[in-house]
């Protein structure tokens, strides 16, 4: 499996609307737009600095896996996504080496990415995400 770089830090927060402005005027990152995913139920915003990119993850329902995070954790960081070059590829090494995984098989995410999460339990508490553009 090849790693190629940090591609995104998936950050939960209430409201992307109130959040952005620390990202925008504080720390002066252009906004790239939003897009709602809704099989995550989860609207996601942009973020890029350098190679990579900052996403907040603000839920779009109270049953969201975004909501459900922020309830018990309270808003922060989420996830870490490592791009690689073939996904199908990393999961099934993955499933050789018997990695817990999330996601058996690739699905869609924003910027219609291939993702797959790996199980915090397989990885000291990390949410790992593999995502392929
Ligand atoms: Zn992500």
């Amino acid at each position: 499996m090849k790693l190629l770089k940090v591609d995104h830090i998936g950050i939960a927060v209430n409201s992307i609307d109130d959040a952005k402005t620390f990202w925008t005027d504080v720390l002066g990152l252009p906004f790239e737009g939003d897009e709602t995913v809704s099989d995550q139920k989860v609207r996601t915003g942009f973020f890029p600095v350098g190679e990579s990119e900052v996403e907040l993850l603000e839920s779009t329902d109270p049953d969201g896996p975004i909501a459900k995070y922020i309830e018990k954790k309270g808003q922060g960081m989420q996830h870490v996504a490592f791009r690689v070059e073939n996904i199908d590829q990393a999961l099934e090494e993955l499933k050789e080496k018997g990695v817990r995984l999330i996601d058996e098989t690739p699905r869609k995410g924003a910027g219609g990415a291939k993702i797959a999460f790996l199980h915090p339990k397989a990885t000291n508490g990390v949410l790992v995400e593999l995502c392929e553009r």
